[in-house]
């Protein structure tokens, strides 16, 4: 199939032919026409699959094919409005309507917070036809009367699960109470919680429905691995691993921010080149970060989940869960990065006994087995007791309960070693079956110390 059989114009397919894309990705076979139809649009895709040429591309068709009003110079209305959830996806998203468009008479400008209003004032001043923007950053411009919605014509809400995560429900309700009513909306998410529904369901006029499979919970060239380890010795391990096995571009993912500072600044004593990157850095510190990592330059970047979400970076070849995710959705999002475009990538999790329940929750998500391998060196403690991790409130590394302490009520169940029990119907993602002691379920199975118990090979 080629991108000109979907209806594309001819500078369309020049842009993307001259960015190198010889066919289009399943999401855009889908999306393209879907868009260009007019009507509204339900996308399951999340980042990999290809989704933004998915949107972008029909976009522009559709702005260009119809007559552009107002000048060429000087005010003219905003057409087209993307909501991101974060400042790097708005950045890449912007990047790519230019690129895609650079045949094209239209305009874009990107807006979001953590730099100066300032000049995105001037900028506004001057004719913009599509604006891709952070929730937050746009609403003060509304505030500030610099910015005028009112004649939106198309609005996307990309990654809107990631969006919701992050609390932003709030502002895209403002947001959408600025806009006129007539117009097509377009909402990607990866995942399909109650709230994504409602807000589909509230948001959407008969919309037509894609859902490209995660490419990533299946891309046979994403090779998995599980290190088990103590909790107090993965900074150690993962010193050893970069070390010894020349791991260059590794992106390591912590759970919390604080972590994320700690072990970038313990890689670095180590004689690791690695910078943090997160949501309380500076805009122009988590831009340098990411372009010395993107360049070679810099060896480990450590990200959060929401910091790294929509980040685009390809041919990454390590992935390394230091902490695993607390939502088993994001060790697909995070393992994801790596092994793009058919590229081997290599996904390792360095695993204390306190996560097993998390390692159950995600090789059920995913509906494989991770094979494990232990580093000789690093035995973990075969007698560890599981200490609760407390859910993240925003500061602090990742904190443990008192002992004896109930934690966030998620993890940290005890486990009963030699309990090998797997549930019939195990494939269920989350929520995860409440499980007490040893009444079931693959967490009961897995002892860090050892490789599976027998039973646990099928
Ligand atoms: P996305 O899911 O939109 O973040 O895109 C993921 C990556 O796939 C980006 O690096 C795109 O440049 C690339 N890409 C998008 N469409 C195609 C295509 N049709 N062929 C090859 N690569 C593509």
């Amino acid at each position: 199939m080629s991108f000109a059989s979907l209806g594309l114009s001819e500078e369309l397919v020049r842009a993307v032919t001259e960015r190198g894309y010889t066919e289009p990705t399943p999401i855009q076979a889908q999306a393209i026409p879907a868009v260009l139809s007019g009507g509204d649009l339900l996308a399951g895709a999340q980042t990999g699959t290809g989704k933004t040429a998915g949107f972008v591309l029909p976009i522009l068709q559709r702005l260009s094919d119809k007559s552009v009003k107002g000048p060429s110079e000087g005010r003219a209305p905003i057409r087209a409005l993307i909501l991101t959830p974060t400042r790097e996806l708005a950045a890449q998203v912007e990047e790519s309507v230019r690129e895609y468009g650079k045949h094209l008479k239209i305009n874009s400008m990107v807006m979001f917070g953590g730099v100066n209003i300032n000049p995105q004032i001037t900028r506004l001043r001057s004719r913009v036809d599509v604006l891709v923007a952070t929730p937050g950053r746009l609403l003060d411009h509304v505030q500030q009367k610099t910015l005028d919605l009112s004649h939106i014509e198309i609005l996307v809400l990309d990654e809107a699960d990631r969006m919701l995560d992050m609390g932003f429900i709030r502002d895209i309700k403002r947001v959408l109470a600025l806009l006129p009513r007539n117009r097509q909306n377009l909402l990607f998410s990866a995942t399909f919680s109650d709230e994504i529904k409602t807000l589909a369901d509230g948001l959407l006029n008969k919309p037509a429905m894609i859902e490209v499979a995660r490419r990533n919970a299946t891309a046979e060239t994403i090779s998995q691995k599980i290190y088990p380890v103590d909790r107090d010795k993965k900074r150690e391990l993962l010193s050893h691993l970069i070390k010894e096995r020349n791991w260059f571009q590794v992106l390591v993912f912590t759970r919390t921010k604080h972590g994320a500072n700690r072990l970038a600044e313990q890689l670095s004593k180590d004689g690791i080149s690695s910078l943090a990157i997160h949501g309380n850095k500076s805009q122009s510190a988590r831009t340098r970060a990411l372009s010395e990592f993107k360049s070679g330059a810099l060896q480990v970047l450590v990200a959060t989940d929401i910091a790294a979400r929509g980040i685009d970076i390809s041919e990454l070849p390590h992935v390394v869960n230091y902490e695993l995710p607390h939502v088993s959705e994001d060790y697909v999002h995070r393992i994801g990065r790596t092994g793009r475009a058919g590229n081997e990538g290599e996904a390792s999790s360095l695993v204390c006994v306190d996560e097993l329940k998390l390692l159950a929750d995600i090789e059920r998500l995913i509906k494989r087995e991770i094979p494990e391998e232990v580093v000789p060196g690093f035995e973990p403690d075969r007698n560890a007791k599981p200490e609760p991790i407390l859910r993240n409130q925003g500061r602090g590394q990742q904190q443990r309960a008192p002992r004896g302490g109930q934690g966030a009520g998620r993890t940290g169940a005890p486990r009963t070693p030699g309990a090998t029990a797997k549930p019939a119907g195990a494939a269920k993602p989350k929520p995860a079956a409440p499980r007490s002691g040893n009444g079931g379920g693959a967490t009961a199975a897995r002892n860090p110390s050892s490789h599976r118990p027998g039973g646990r090979h099928h």
